[in-house]
């Protein structure tokens, strides 16, 4: 599908493709099956200038648009969703956050670091109790003169262990109130903060999930983003940039799902015929490809408006909601047309599958994203 993209867009989705092609897809399989973190690739992403998509060149970025940065998640999602998932999460959430609310202290401290690939991000939202309730955690911050003393545990979190540089959301004020969390950097090797259980997934396995833990870990004041309150206000502008990011990931899968369906149904012969002859199959097809380009059409025009500034909170939720779906659809049908070998590690189908589920979860679930759409909706 072609947009008023240019040529910069196209180039960037080929250099994705091709270092997807060569550098990732002969492990696929190897990682996933050993839940190795390949932390080493990311230094690599770097150099190319896929770790700062967006963060302008006076920081060490790569300064371009997030038509861009989804063209580069989706292109490696297609080869693998681990990549893409924590390529996402180091971009738009971690080194995403500190772009939008660091001070300009901040900024240059961190960003060169995050966008050549030196230091991995991790964000850290969620805990064990608090999920789609994220206003409800229990992680304090409390302040200790010109210092905070940082007490809890954050679950789920994309590279807990391996990430460098973290921002973590802490409740600063008494639950169940207003303005009640602030965001911090705080960098590994910082006493008290240390990575803990890593998570053993259904899929996504390549990706690092795990928790992270702050033991009375104490951090100076300068190391807060933004205002003291504001740190759930950020986390929200946060995830709309991510969520685009989620909807690119599971275009990527299902693009990715999508071609290997194809290319199998025309191969597999049964009754003497190519299975694709079948209406059974190529109506599968049909309907699969028509849901990537619309799809494709929500993430870009979410891209669009988030590249413009405008506001993207619907935008991004729709795009999200329905791509991550689409994900699902796409990647089981997928398994359907290859049959028992789809339901085998052979091929490459049975993994989109497993990957796909988690873009209807990570940055907010299904139900999620509709409450956010119906209350877009509902304000006319
Ligand atoms: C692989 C992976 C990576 C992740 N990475 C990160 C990360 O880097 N940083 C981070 O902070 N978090 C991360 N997460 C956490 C993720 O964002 C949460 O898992 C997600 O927000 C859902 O929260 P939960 O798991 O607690 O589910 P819950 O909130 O407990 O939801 C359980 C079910 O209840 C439904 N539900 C909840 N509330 C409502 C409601 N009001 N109306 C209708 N239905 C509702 C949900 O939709 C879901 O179906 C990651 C998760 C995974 C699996």
């Amino acid at each position: 599908m072609e947009f008023a993209s240019d040529e910069l867009t196209k180039q960037v989705g080929q250099t994705a493709r091709q270092f997807a092609a060569q550098h990732i897809k002969p492990h696929v399989m190897e990682w996933d099956e050993t839940q190795t973190f390949p932390h080493e690739l990311f230094k690599q992403l770097g150099q190319l200038g896929m770790m700062g998509v967006v963060v302008p060149e006076e920081y060490g970025g790569s300064g371009l648009s997030y038509i861009e940065y989804v063209t580069i998640i989706s292109e490696i999602a297609a080869v693998c969703g681990s990549i893409g998932l924590s390529l996402a999460a180091h971009n738009s959430l971690c080194t995403g956050h500190i772009l939008a609310f660091g001070s300009e202290q901040q900024k240059k401290k961190y960003l060169p670091r995050l966008a050549s690939g030196e230091a991995l991000g991790a964000w850290g939202l969620t805990e064990a109790n608090t999920g789609s309730d994220a206003g409800n955690m229990r992680c304090t911050a409390v302040k200790d003169g010109d210092h905070w003393m940082i007490s809890g545990t954050k679950n789920w979190i994309t590279h807990g262990i391996s990430g460098d540089i973290a921002v973590v959301v802490a409740r600063t004020g008494e639950p169940r109130t207003k303005n009640n969390a602030t965001a911090f950097v705080v960098e590994r090797g910082t006493k008290g903060f240390s990575g803990g259980k890593k998570e053993n997934k259904l899929g996504m396995r390549a990706s690092e999930t795990a928790e992270m833990i702050f033991d009375h870990c104490r951090i100076p004041d300068s190391q807060r983003l933004g205002d003291e309150g504001d740190g759930f206000h950020q986390a929200l502008a946060v995830l709309d940039g991510g969520r685009i990011s989620i909807a690119a990931l599971s275009l990527g899968i299902a693009k990715g799902a999508l071609a290997a369906a194809l290319q199998y149904s025309k191969e597999r012969h049964q009754f003497d015929q190519p299975i694709s002859n079948f209406q059974g199959i190529s109506f599968k097809l049909a309907d699969m490809a028509t849901e990537i380009a619309a799809a494709e059409l929500l993430t870009m025009q979410a891209a669009d408006r988030k590249s413009k500034h405008l506001p993207v909170t619907r935008e991004a939720a729709m795009a999200k909601y329905y791509a991550s779906e689409v994900a699902v659809r796409v990647a089981t049908d997928a398994v359907q047309i290859f049959g028992g070998y789809g339901y085998t590690k052979d091929f490459p189908v049975e993994k989109f599958y497993r990957d796909s589920k988690l873009c209807t979860i990570g940055e907010g679930t299904s139900e999620i994203q509709k409450i956010v759409i119906a209350r877009e909706v509902l304000k006319g």
